[in-house]
C-alpha cells in the first residue's frame, strides 16, 4: 500500500511536501489587503491539501499555490453534500510568535464529523501537521493587534459517481483568512430571533457534528431573523419546541444573579471549544456552571423578573458577543438594558488574553507555533 503515513514506535510520520507559490503576493498589495479585513474574503497565497482513496489511504500531502479545484460535475460532494469542516485561529504574540488555540481540540471533532458523515477519518497528526505548515508559510499574512488568521480545514467527497453511499475518495484541504478584530470598537450587542417555524437538529441527525449541510440547513430561518431586524437566529429543540439550543453557528450561555452560568447541554449542539473553554475558565474561577435544559419561556421571565443578567453566545470567529435583545413572534425582551455585561466582557478578555500569549494558560491549550 502507498500510505504515505505510517506507524513507527507510535508515531505517525507526515511528509508533505512543499511546492511555495512562484508568484506570491507583492509585499505592498498583501499590506493593503491587510488594512481592509471583513470576515472571510482575504485569502493567504497557498493551501495544505491532502488526497484519500481506498487503495492508497491518505497520501499526496503537500503544501502548495492556493489554486482552484478542478470537480467533474458528478462528483459526490456536489449531490450529497458529504462534506465536513473547521475553524480555528492562528494569533500573533507581542514577542512576534504565533499561537494555536486547542488545534488538538479541533482534529479531534473533525475526526467525530468525518465518522458522522461516513467519510475517511484523518488522522489528528496529520490535521495539526497541515495547519501549522500552512501557518508557517503564510505566516507575513497573520495581522497584528486584535487580528488574527482564520484557518479552515475542510474534507469534500471527491468520488465521480452518483450513486447515494459514502464516497471512495476524499480530498481534505485548509485555507486560511486573515481576518480583523471581529467588532471595531469592542463587542457590540447583538439581537437574536427565536426561530418558531425552523428547527436545526434533531436527536440522531447531525447537529453535533460540524457539516456543511447543517449550515444550508439554517439560513432560511437566519433570514427570517434579517427580515424581522435581527442580527443572528437562536434555535429551539425539534422534539418540544421549547428549549434553547444554540445560534446558526455558536453556543449560547445565560448569566444569573447568583453569579452562575447556564448552558445547553450537549446532544444536538455543535460542542464548541470556546464553549468547553469558558466552562473550563468559569469552574476554575469558582463559577457555578450548569450544563441543563432552559426553556425560552423561563428565558423571557427571567429577564423580566432580573433573575437573569446576561446572555451571551461564543464560537472562534467572535469570541463572545453579547446579547441584547430577543425577538420572536410573541414579543420582543431586552437583556442587561441592551448592553454588554460585566461577565461577557470579563471571560472575553480572560479567553483573548490567553489566545494571543497575554496570561498563564494553565490548561496548556496553546501550541506555538512559531
Ligand atoms: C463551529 C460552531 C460553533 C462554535 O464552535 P467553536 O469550536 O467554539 O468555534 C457553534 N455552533 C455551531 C453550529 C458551529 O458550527
Amino acid at each position: 500500500m502507498g500510505v504515505s503515513f505510517e506507524k513507527i514506535d507510535g508515531t505517525i510520520l507526515i511528509d508533505f511536501e512543499t511546492r511555495p507559490s512562484p508568484n506570491p503576493t507583492p509585499e505592498e498589495e498583501r499590506a493593503a489587503k491587510l488594512t481592509d479585513l471583513g470576515f472571510g474574503r482575504v485569502f493567504t497565497d497557498h493551501m495544505a491539501v491532502v488526497h484519500y482513496n481506498q487503495a492508497r489511504g491518505w497520501h499526496d500531502a503537500r503544501v502548495e499555490s492556493r489554486a482552484r479545484f478542478l470537480l467533474d460535475p458528478a462528483t459526490a460532494v456536489l449531490h450529497y453534500a458529504q462534506e465536513i469542516f473547521e475553524g480555528l485561529k492562528a494569533y500573533r504574540r507581542d514577542d512576534g510568535g504565533v499561537n494555536l488555540f486547542r488545534p488538538d481540540a479541533n482534529a479531534r471533532r473533525f475526526w467525530n464529523s468525518a465518522e458522522r458523515m461516513a467519510m475517511a477519518p484523518l488522522p489528528e497528526p496529520v490535521f495539526i501537521e497541515a495547519v501549522e505548515q500552512l501557518v508557517r508559510i503564510d505566516r507575513d499574512w497573520i495581522p497584528g493587534g486584535e487580528g488574527s488568521l482564520y484557518l479552515r480545514p475542510f474534507m469534500i467527497a471527491n468520488e465521480v459517481f452518483l450513486g447515494v453511499k459514502p464516497s471512495s475518495e476524499y480530498v481534505f484541504a485548509v485555507i486560511a483568512s486573515p481576518v480583523g478584530s471581529y467588532f471595531k470598537g469592542g463587542p457590540a450587542p447583538v439581537s437574536i430571533w427565536v426561530s418558531e417555524n425552523y428547527t436545526r437538529a434533531a436527536v440522531g441527525g447531525t447537529g453535533a457534528v460540524k457539516c456543511g449541510g447543517n449550515y444550508a440547513a439554517s439560513l432560511r430561518a437566519q433570514a427570517e431573523a434579517i427580515d424581522h431586524g435581527c442580527d443572528q437566529v437562536v434555535f429551539l429543540d425539534a422534539v418540544e419546541r421549547r428549549y434553547i439550543e444554540e445560534l446558526g453557528g455558536m453556543n449560547i450561555f445565560f448569566v444569573f444573579d447568583d453569579g452562575s452560568l447556564l448552558t445547553p447541554p450537549l446532544g444536538t449542539i455543535l460542542p464548541g471549544i470556546t464553549r468547553d473553554s469558558i466552562i473550563t475558565l468559569s469552574k476554575q474561577a469558582g463559577t457555578r456552571v450548569r450544563e441543563e435544559t432552559y426553556t425560552i419561556d423561563q428565558w423571557r421571565a427571567d429577564a423580566a423578573s432580573g433573575k437573569l443578567r446576561e446572555a451571551f453566545a461564543c464560537g472562534t470567529a467572535a469570541v463572545i458577543s453579547p446579547i441584547g435583545k430577543v425577538c420572536s413572534a410573541s414579543g420582543n425582551f431586552v437583556i442587561n438594558g441592551g448592553a454588554a455585561g460585566p461577565v461577557a466582557m470579563g471571560l472575553r478578555k480572560k479567553l483573548v488574553d490567553i489566545q494571543y500569549g497575554r496570561a498563564a494558560d494553565p490548561h496548556n491549550w496553546i501550541r506555538k507555533v512559531l
